[in-house]
């Protein structure tokens, strides 16, 4: 039988590719929903492509606009409808930002299986998502390249998550982002178009920037404790710049475990989608010849300030995280704007965080809470800041 897939976030980078891996293995799975923020040429063609059961789009588009379609629902909350109607029992969760936390609960709550490429709703509330998923019996599987190495690492060490004591550390890798070895003097006057030219990956704008920062593998190590249950001071960073190895587990022993693959996101998406089977995929393959050598090193904490913020945020948790999100969020915008340089969104997120008063993170409703009072502080702070 074809695997039931619903995707959101359908036209966004990892969506797109998505839809390439699933064109790839036409017999294996039936696309029976497409979401994404609002409407777009790309939206329509992908609709008219697979003839979805059900769409939806947060935004409506505007004027009328002829779908060949099931059912469209359209207007704020349209994802989280979606993910309740569908008939998919499967949701790969490619929505970028807040957007994507309400539509990852409510999936998991319906008992469906998320494929989450979505950092926030673990950034946000990793608590809850992953308490939702345990109570439900609904499986959370990783696509971000790193966790999803982790995943492929821990696989066959016969324990169920990483949480077992036989597990050291998770080692998440990072590229460095676009200025890695940009002096740092220079740092202050970078431009947006120069953040974002990532070295390996082709994102969106928002986690080109993060990766620039580091506040995204921040990120990515508050992601790596909630879905394998291990404590922050397990899990390390280091700077591997050919994005070569996706990520490391160390055991008890000495042991190391690494997944390699060349940079290209349809790999992790395609794992996650043919999970517990591995099927051969169109990347290319990896010439360790030819690549000669693979570099490591520690992570610069003056020059990646937000990384540090994140795992400062983390290690405080209640509400800190879903408020590092939200000032990130509004900092990222205002730096792509004009209206904060490049080394202002480390001092204004940690300003916002120094303001924040932090509540359990116990519900939604606290999270949405600080994850929005966060980028309104944020916005007010970088309004009496001099660019
Ligand atoms: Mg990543």
């Amino acid at each position: 039988m074809r695997k039931r897939l619903a995707i959101l976030g359908s036209t966004g980078s990892i969506g797109r590719q998505a839809l390439d891996v699933v064109a790839a293995h036409p017999d294996r799975f039936e696309v029976v929903a497409l979401a994404a923020g609002r409407w777009s040429t790309l939206f329509a063609e992908q609709v008219a492509t697979w003839r979805p059961a059900l769409a939806a789009l947060e935004q409506p588009p505007e004027g009328a606009t002829e779908l060949p379609v099931g059912r469209l629902v359209t207007g704020p909350g349209a994802l989280t409808r979606l993910v309740r109607e569908t008939a998919a029992e499967f949701v790969l969760m490619a929505v970028a930002g807040r957007h994507g936390l309400c539509p990852t609960l409510a999936a998991l709550e319906a008992g469906k299986t998320v494929a989450l490429a979505n950092k926030e709703a673990l950034v946000m509330a990793g608590d809850l998502v992953m308490a939702t998923s345990r109570t439900r019996g609904a499986a959370v599987l990783p696509v971000d390249s790193e966790h999803n190495a982790i995943w492929q690492c821990l696989r066959g060490e016969g324990r169920p998550d990483a949480s077992a004591a036989d597990v050291a550390a998770l080692i998440l890798t990072a590229s460095g982002g676009a200025f890695r070895d940009l002096p740092l003097e220079r740092l202050r006057a970078v431009t947006p178009a120069e953040a974002l030219r990532h070295p390996t990956w082709q994102m969106g704008a928002k986690i080109t920037v993060d990766s620039a920062t580091l506040m995204n593998k921040g990120f990515e190590v508050i992601e790596a404790s909630w879905l394998f249950g291990v404590p922050l001071e397990r899990i390390r960073v280091l700077l591997h710049r050919e994005s070569i190895v996706h990520s490391l587990v160390e055991f008890i022993d000495g042991s190391l475990k690494a997944q390699l693959a060349v940079p290209d996101m349809r790999l992790p998406i395609q794992y996650a989608l043919s999970y517990p089977e591995r099927w051969p995929c169109p990347v290319p393959r990896l010439d360790l010849a030819q690549l000669g050598r693979l570099t490591f090193a520690e992570v610069d904490p003056e020059r990646f300030r937000c990384m540090y913020l994140a795992l400062e945020a983390a290690a405080r948790g209640q509400t800190y995280p879903a408020a590092l999100s939200g000032a990130d969020d509004a900092a990222v915008s205002l730096f792509l704007a004009g209206r904060l340089s490049f080394e202002q969104i480390p001092r204004v997120v940690e300003e916002v965080l120094a303001r924040h008063v932090p509540h359990p993170a116990a519900s939604l409703e606290a999270v949405l809470a600080a994850e929005s009072w966060a980028r309104r502080m944020c916005e007010e702070i970088a309004a009496g800041v001099a660019v």
